[in-house]
């Protein structure tokens, strides 16, 4: 607290990422990491960027990268919205698109946690819309006329922590009710083999699709997103984003986004690694008792009847694996594990073997 903060300051309940731990051995299962490096070309093309050219600005536009994402995704590169980590994009999406006096944002109760944390920050008014009792989106909780037309609507597909996704059909009956309200489909695991709906956006001017390249192409840390709509959304979007920060995006992380984006036998062969080993862990958590929500993401989200998952999660702390816990009501008695390498997941199974095998039950009645 300090005397010469702004008014609003005061009153922010920041995001809190999982942690970040460093320990030898640790295995990190907390913040769905890709568990392989990135492209070895996006790698050289970081490398080969790193030189005195480094004291330009870079190319405001990143003319180079979105050319390559809008071929990615066959659409026209004034279709695409950069920013650095997508988060950074999804802030400038709520500022510039949500922000409607007299209109509200409406989001699932159990969804990405940042997207209340950028309402606040933005004083967007929004409803939580309750998820079913199988945490499924319900997509007839969208489509119903309201008097006024909510400024948004924003989920994540495949939904975070679900992991679950609704069907392309599905994503278009909301677009197609909600003519007057931007619908942004948050799609930060999609290629771990759900839908995208980036082939509806010739045909809805309400869609906006938001990519990032931490999670599929283990690019986390060079913090780069993006957002794909009609030119006139992306225009409003980089009016706001050039009255903020004009190089949000530095040389390196345009030059290794793209590659990465360029490299796809890379990209294809580390996405079939990923669902491989998420079949894998879910046979074998199911084996160990745990119930675990159809996923078709980089993680998986399970409880144990017989275990509370905060003790779960501190039995696994103990013995250096971090898993994600919610603190959240309907979801706190479940834990977020980020799917790792074949060994990864092996470790994380028999240690849950272990700590079930020696704790017995913590009487819990879940
Ligand atoms: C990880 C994640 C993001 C943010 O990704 P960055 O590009 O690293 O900022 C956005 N939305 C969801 C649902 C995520 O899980």
């Amino acid at each position: 607290m300090s005397r010469f903060w702004s008014d609003q300051v005061a009153g922010l309940a920041p995001y809190v990422p999982g942690e970040q731990l460093k320990r030898p051995n640790l295995l990190k299962l907390n913040t769905n990491e890709h568990p392989y490096g990135p492209s070895p070309r996006a790698l050289e093309a970081i490398r080969a960027a790193s030189t005195d050219h480094l004291r330009f600005y870079p190319d405001f536009g990143a003319t180079a990268l979105r050319e390559a994402i809008a071929a990615l995704h066959s659409i026209q590169a004034d279709q695409v919205f950069l920013g650095n980590g997508s988060d950074e994009v999804l802030a400038h999406v709520f500022n510039g698109l949500f922000r409607k006096a007299g209109r509200i944002v409406l989001m699932p109760d159990v969804g990405y946690s940042f997207y209340p944390v950028y309402c606040r920050f933005y004083q967007i008014p929004h409803e939580f819309i309750p998820v079913a009792a199988d945490f499924s989106i319900q997509v007839a909780d969208y489509t119903t006329r309201r008097a006024t037309a909510p400024a948004g609507i924003i989920f994540a597909n495949p939904n975070a922590p679900t992991g679950m996704a609704l069907t392309l059909a599905s994503v278009e009956q909301i677009l197609a009710a909600n003519p007057d309200s931007v619908v942004v489909v948050d799609e930060a695991y999609v290629d771990f083999g759900a839908q995208t709906a980036v082939p509806l956006l010739g045909r809805y001017d309400n869609l906006v699709v938001v990519h990032t390249l931490s999670k599929s192409r283990a690019l986390a840390g060079l913090r780069v997103g993006y957002a794909l709509a009609s030119p006139q959304i992306v225009e409003g979007l980089l009016r706001i984003k050039d009255s903020f920060n004009s190089y949000p995006l530095d040389s390196i992380a345009q030059a290794g986004a793209r590659a990465a984006i360029q490299d796809e036998a890379y990209f294809d062969q580390m996405c079939r690694a990923v669902i491989r080993a998420r079949e894998h862990l879910v046979k074998r958590l199911k084996t160990l008792g745990f119930q675990v929500l159809p996923s078709l993401t980089n993680f998986v989200f399970a409880r144990h009847p017989g275990h509370s998952a905060a003790s779960l999660h501190l039995a696994l702390r103990e013995r250096a694996i971090l898993v994600r816990h919610f603190k959240q009501p309907r979801i706190e008695q479940f834990l977020r594990i980020t799917v790792g390498t074949p060994d990864d997941c092996e470790r994380l199974s028999d240690v849950l073997a272990e700590i079930l095998d020696t704790s017995g039950r913590d009487g819990q009645d879940i």
